[in-house]
């Protein structure tokens, strides 16, 4: 059943298949509206946009960079209440510039896609539930983390209680005076930890690793700082630039061991650490690895709230999960009435099947240690741009701005293709392949190096992350290398 082509449609323009309507997808569709180019569809398996800001909704989350950077460069938000944004308003953001860009008639939803392949002309794309497109560009914005890691613990499944993952929050579940625990210490758990501390009986909060916190204050904004903002959209814009300009230099410089940033940001979170009162809980909460080799955990209530009675941090090896709870090496069974996991995301799954050229699967390609071209092409799938897919900048910043980048370089490829220069793009492989020794080179000195374990690392330990800084990244988005390609 093939999808009607509900939309004004004109010959020349490259017809644009984007998976997924999530703050990457919702600015390519925007794109590509700005550009006139309405000759493309969204498909998006959930039935609202939103991507990880619909998907998270347990207690207290937010973001965790600045919010006025955290927003499109073409509509900055004056409404922002406060300066880490919290989940609902950045979803009502996005449903806003939806509606504003007038994109809901180009968004399929509750429509999943279940393949997608290469015919050497064009991508074939089929839906889950059966329908067909077809598409000279197919543009990738599932997100970077999106499918729920659930714990290989013994016993997994044996609980009696509700059990649920952060990203599947259950909110039937009544937390008040229960007793809930909580595996995993990450960015989700800190804000977690706080979110509940007043409601639940007793929290159990099972680290196997301590993270770096970073108690960076948050704040709300007033109604008059709001309408200034509203009033002045220069300010807005400033606002918005002034932010970005700060984490950058700040913390892609500390991650990428540039010393002065990096003794700043190790300076915070020693100090912060310090202000733990009880001397064995801040032996638990000290990592063994040097600030910022897993993301930096960004809480000012995350140590205040592991101080409060009610909270134990439980650093012992769990050996099973078991009906009453979590049961310890040490045998010790921590009774439960609630259990999360705060375990975090398999990343860059893409549950997709991708086919490219010669039958070449995606995940073939992103197995153990992905390939890709320079974050936004895969060798051997020719006109196929993943957004915030292996090896984007990440670490502590705006990924809205590194889609929004990556989208300029897709928009300047669809042009070629408009323009009937070139009808396909194949990233090459011996490229890719040089491009990914130099990132593997350029990682070394990098904290992501420095000897932790976290989900930025690959099957060999090296990071799937952009080493070179947002400003190097921004010169190799300004323009597609033609002789990077095989062109058709
Ligand atoms: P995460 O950083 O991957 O943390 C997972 C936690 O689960 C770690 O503490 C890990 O321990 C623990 N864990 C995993 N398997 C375990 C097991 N079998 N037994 C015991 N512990 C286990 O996940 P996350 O906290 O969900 O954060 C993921 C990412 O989401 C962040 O890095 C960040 O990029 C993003 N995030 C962003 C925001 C935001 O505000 N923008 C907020 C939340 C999350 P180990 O450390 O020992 O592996």
């Amino acid at each position: 059943m093939p999808v009607s082509a509900a939309n004004p449609a004109t010959a020349s323009n490259p017809r644009v298949v984007i998976i997924g309507a999530g703050a990457s997808g919702l600015a390519m569709g925007i794109n590509l509206l700005k550009a006139g180019n309405a000759n493309f569809r969204i498909y998006e398996k959930a039935e609202r946009c939103g991507g990880t800001w619909r998907e998270n909704t347990y207690p207290n989350v937010a973001c965790d960079v600045f919010s006025p950077s955290y927003a499109y460069s073409f509509e900055p938000n004056p409404e922002w209440g406060w300066r880490f944004a919290r989940g609902e308003e950045i979803q009502r953001y996005l449903e806003r510039c939806e509606r504003k860009y007038g994109l809901q008639p180009y968004i399929e939803y509750n429509c999943e896609i279940d393949s997608a392949r290469w015919d050497g002309q064009q991508w074939q794309i089929r839906t889950k539930d059966g329908r067909e497109d077809r598409a000279d560009a197919l543009v990738c914005a599932v997100g970077a983390l999106h499918h729920p890691r659930f714990p290989e613990i013994p016993g997994f499944g044996s609980f009696a209680g509700p059990a649920f993952h952060t990203a599947q929050w259950d909110h039937s579940v009544d937390i008040r005076n229960q007793r809930v625990g909580i595996i995993g210490t990450g960015s989700t758990a800190a804000q977690v930890v706080p979110g509940i501390v007043d409601k639940a009986g007793t929290i159990a909060l099972f680290q196997r690793t301590a993270q770096w916190v970073l108690p960076f204050p948050d704040k709300k904004y007033s109604e008059a700082f709001k309408a200034r903002r509203r009033k002045y959209k220069w300010l807005a814009r400033l606002h918005h630039w002034f932010d970005l300009q700060l984490f950058q230099k700040v913390f892609t410089g500390a991650v990428r061991g540039k010393k002065l940033q990096l003794w700043m940001v190790t300076r915070e979170v020693k100090k912060s650490l310090a202000s733990i009162r009880d001397p064995e809980l801040k032996q638990k909460m000290t990592p063994p690895y040097p600030p910022a080799c897993k993301r930096l955990v960004i809480a000012q209530d995350f140590y205040p709230a592991i101080q409060k009675d009610n909270v134990e941090i439980i650093g012992d090896d769990i050996d099973s999960i078991v009906p009453e709870g979590i049961k310890l090496k040490n045998g010790r069974v921590v009774e439960l009435d609630v259990l999360v996991y705060s375990t975090g995301f398999w990343p860059y799954k893409i549950s997709i099947d991708i086919i490219g050229n010669q039958g070449l699967h995606l995940n073939e390609r992103f197995e153990g240690s992905p390939l890709t071209y320079r974050t936004i092409g895969v060798p051997g799938f020719p006109n196929f741009f993943t957004l915030f897919g292996p090896y984007s900048p990440i670490g502590n910043n705006s990924i809205i701005e590194n889609s929004e980048l990556q989208i300029g370089y897709v928009m300047r490829c669809l042009e070629l293709i408009q323009s009937g220069r070139v009808r396909s793009l194949d990233p090459k492989l011996e490229v890719a392949q040089r491009l990914k020794e130099e990132m593997r080179q350029g990682m070394q000195g990098t904290v992501w190096a420095s000897g932790c374990q976290s989900w930025y690392l690959d099957a060999n330990g090296d990071p799937i992350v952009y080493p070179f800084g947002l400003e190097q990244f921004t010169h190799e988005m300004r323009e597609p290398q033609l002789d990077e390609f095989i062109v058709a």
